[in-house]
């Protein structure tokens, strides 16, 4: 007799599985570690509606990973359940979890349940970005070691296989589902937008080809742009068009977008104003000290917007920078305006 089990159920028993961890249901803990390669999850029954299984084991290893590889050999990861002492790593564990299930449309389905919802509720879209929480840079150390061999493997598996129920199930569940929060991806690999209003055809990172309009944002290194169509719905890294309006509180090109500006032997640049070049390693340039071009004024505001002290006559390199183009996208992705 061949009996029914829960797909989700049986892809995170074969992670856990294969980072040497044996998974034991019990109706006398929610969810333990005994330091020896076996961790104690509760009953269904027991389960709140929102909880799965899948979401407890993956919680278990991305507290594994905020601890450390050694952590294996320690009951609960090392951490004190009965006090606070190690509330930071908790949250670090949060962090972690969100930012390794969002690219697979996953974040709210694999959401924390316990009391400290109301930290997970709060994060960021980036849980990540430095910060003054200490808990982001335990949480950045667990990231690495997810990337490590040991973990990046089966981390990839069996959140993609999740995703791919997720994809199916999605559109046959009703609305009170857990499954209902996942997100489906757009056909270029992107998670898909929340507005159906998007479309690509209004995306600063879509460019008119040969055959149409092609996403930068979606161009592998060493291949051509990959195809879109103007009235499919976005990915959610839709950017609006840029204009000559958007510099004033952009001047990623001038400040951390790039080093410095190179100035050719023949730019009026430099007889104009020779007291902003310098020669650097046999090139003459514009510095940046600090990470800001010395002629640029402003600090993004709507006061004080950026500007080029010497718009009319800077230099050729700045005169040929195209709003919107490759390096304009490039910019901005640095100084962290676009992803
Ligand atoms: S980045 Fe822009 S053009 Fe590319 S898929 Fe996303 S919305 Fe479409
Ligand atoms: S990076 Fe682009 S949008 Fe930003 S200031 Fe430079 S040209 Fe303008």
């Amino acid at each position: 007799l061949h009996r029914y089990q829960d797909p989700v159920d049986l892809i995170w028993l074969r992670a856990a599985a294969d980072l040497g961890l044996n998974v034991q249901r019990s109706a006398e803990a929610y969810a333990a570690y005994d330091g020896k390669g076996t961790l104690t999850i509760s009953v269904a029954d027991d389960f709140d509606a929102d909880d799965s299984l899948a979401q407890m084991i993956f919680h278990e290893i991305c507290h594994w990973l905020v601890s450390g590889f050694g952590a294996k050999d320690l009951p609960d990861w090392g951490l004190s359940n009965t006090s606070r002492r190690d509330l930071v790593y908790e949250y670090a564990c949060h962090r972690l979890q969100a930012a390794l299930s969002a690219p697979f449309g996953l974040r709210a389905f694999m959401a924390v349940t316990t009391s400290w919802r109301p930290y997970w509720d709060a994060l960021p879209a980036d849980p990540l970005k430095d910060g003054d929480d200490p808990a982001i840079a335990i949480a950045q150390e667990g990231f690495k070691l997810a990337q490590t061999p040991y973990f990046e493997p089966v981390l990839k598996r069996s959140l993609s296989a999740t995703a791919r129920i997720a994809d199916v199930v999605r559109d046959v569940v009703p609305p009170s589902s857990l499954w209902s929060t996942t997100r489906a991806h757009h056909r270029l690999g992107s998670l898909l937008s929340d507005s159906e209003a998007l479309k690509c055809g209004s995306c600063a990172w879509a460019v008119p080809g040969k055959s149409g309009l092609h996403c930068r944002q979606h161009r592998a290194p060493g291949k051509s742009a990959p195809h879109v169509h103007g009235d499919e719905q976005a990915c959610e890294r839709w950017e609006r068009q840029l204009t000559a309006e958007d510099c004033g509180t952009c001047g990623a090109c001038c400040r951390q977008g790039f080093d410095l500006v190179p100035v050719s032997p023949r730019d009026p640049f430099r007889k104009l104003h020779p007291e902003l070049v310098q020669l650097q390693n046999g090139e003459h340039i514009v510095p940046r000290p600090g990470g800001t071009c010395v002629a640029l004024d402003g600090d993004g505001t709507q006061a004080t917007p950026y500007r080029c002290r010497h718009y009319t006559t800077r230099p050729k390199n700045c005169k040929d920078f195209e709003i919107a183009g490759d390096a304009c996208l490039l910019a901005r992705r640095r100084v962290g305006l676009s992803r």
